[in-house]
């Protein structure tokens, strides 16, 4: 099946707005072994959505469209549709009652506007949305089925998991393509590359994709194929992977690392708490965007100054004139002592230069000190050295942050990653 995407909208086209709609239509492809041969993006004008439609009818069996189905005169999806197949529109009264049903809900009128939100292409299927007001609708012309779906991401993803998702199942049984993914913190791209080198000889270069983003890397593999034969090369390449890169891996499918790390110190009964210079609270705000964190993450001291790290944490202004605050000696003591001041079993502390401004030859930009106190004291510590910009640098502390807090709570815990499945026999660590 050949199939096309169109992203409506002509924020789309400036630099504030990127379409990432069609990506994830084009997962629910992907999935389903569609072949995307061409996506598009249009900005509000009837003319030009009309007219790239009718280039795209004829040799696409499946289009989607995302995108202009709001209330406001610059939505044009609907009439646009309509003219590019010579068909009618109407409003359909019980569709403006549901609309205005959804306004009340919030304890609101209807602006007479949302009324044209109702229109209804001739021959089309209404798709109700329950996330938002603008309808979807599918329609058949000749071999193509066209899908118009709202724009609001969320929205459209409530719609891919109603509407599409069966829809593909439905016309293309069989042809289902899944995918394993492995979640990988800390690890050079190209280390992770030597580790997996066999599984790509065994399993075949197309089968694994690695995507990398600074220290996070997702290894995918996919396999295709009957369900059975399909759902055993998965768990054969995942075992497979898993053995070979070992204990980086630090979650299968969407976890994030704080995640992990969050059930990992719940699991514990354990608490943490962090201080820390360069990352102003980074670290602490990962931690604390998983619900549910308050029962192991009790706060963080974000200590920026040297007057700070003494007056909140205890360091010695004797340790900080010896060494500078950005030292392994400094980055322990405000472990210390947060974990002391702050009551808490974990704490982890991070203190660098994360530039651009304030590197010198000994502590060039991107030196940044992580030490993690535990009950038994300073149990690691990390001088970074990393490349990159100020937003990289802090980024990456936190994630170096979070995964020697995870090597840690795995070899005390005795315990595989939450959500990393089996950890492979005697893998490199
Ligand atoms: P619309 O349905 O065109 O009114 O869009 C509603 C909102 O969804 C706007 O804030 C858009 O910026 C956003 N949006 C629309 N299309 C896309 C897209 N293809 N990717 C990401 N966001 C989008
Ligand atoms: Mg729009």
């Amino acid at each position: 099946m050949k199939a096309a995407i169109l992203a409506v909208g002509s924020e789309l086209l400036g630099t504030v707005r990127l379409d990432t709609n069609s990506l994830a239509i084009t997962e629910a492809f992907e999935r389903h072994g569609v072949e995307l041969r061409r996506k598009a993006v249009v900005g509000d004008s009837e003319e030009d959505l009309a007219a790239e439609l009718a280039g795209l009818l004829s040799g696409h069996q499946l289009i989607v469209l995302t995108g202009g189905l709001g209330p406001t005169s610059d939505d044009i999806t609907r009439t646009a549709v309509a003219r590019a197949l010579g068909r009618g529109i109407e409003i359909r009264e019980e569709l403006v009652g549901a609309i205005a049903a959804r306004f009340h809900q919030m304890g609101l009128e209807m602006p007479a506007v949302n009324r044209r939100q109702a229109e209804v292409i001739d021959g089309a299927t209404v798709l109700t949305n329950a996330r938002g007001t603008a309808p979807g609708l599918r329609l058949d012309a000749g071999p193509t089925t066209l899908f118009l779906f709202p724009g609001v991401p969320w929205e459209l993803d409530g719609m891919i998991g109603e509407y599409l998702l069966p829809w593909l199942a439905e016309h293309l049984d069989g042809d289902l393509r899944e995918t394993a993914v492995l979640k990988v913190a800390c690890l050079p791209e190209s280390t992770l590359e030597e580790r997996i080198a066999p599984a790509y000889g065994e399993f075949g270069r197309e089968a694994i994709t690695v995507l990398a983003r600074p220290g996070d890397i997702e290894v995918r593999a996919s396999a295709g194929g009957p369900e059975a034969e399909r759902r055993e090369r998965l768990g054969a390449m995942t075992r497979r992977l898993d053995a070979l890169i070992g204990r980086a891996v630090y979650a299968h499918r969407d976890t994030t690392l704080e995640e992990v790390v969050g059930e990992l110190l719940r699991r514990a009964g354990v608490t943490l708490v962090t201080a820390e210079s360069c990352t102003g609270g980074l670290v602490a705000e990962r931690l604390t965007r998983v619900p549910g964190s308050s029962d192991y993450f009790l706060g963080a001291a974000v200590t920026y100054s040297n007057e700070l790290k003494m007056a909140l944490l205890g360091v010695s202004p004797a340790l900080l004139g010896a060494h500078g605050a950005v030292s392994e000696e400094v980055a322990a003591a405000m472990a210390l002592g947060a974990r002391e001041r702050l009551g808490a079993d974990y704490a982890l502390a991070l203190t660098g230069v994360a530039g651009p401004g304030g590197g010198t030859e000994e502590k060039p930009v991107g030196t940044v000190h992580i030490a993690l106190a535990s009950p038994e004291g300073i149990t690691s510590h990390r001088r970074l050295g990393y490349p990159g910009d100020r937003q990289r640098i802090r980024w990456l502390s936190s994630q170096v942050a979070l995964e020697m807090l995870r090597r840690h709570l795995l070899s005390t815990l005795g315990t595989e990653s939450p959500g990393a499945g089996t950890l492979g026999e005697g893998a490199p660590a």
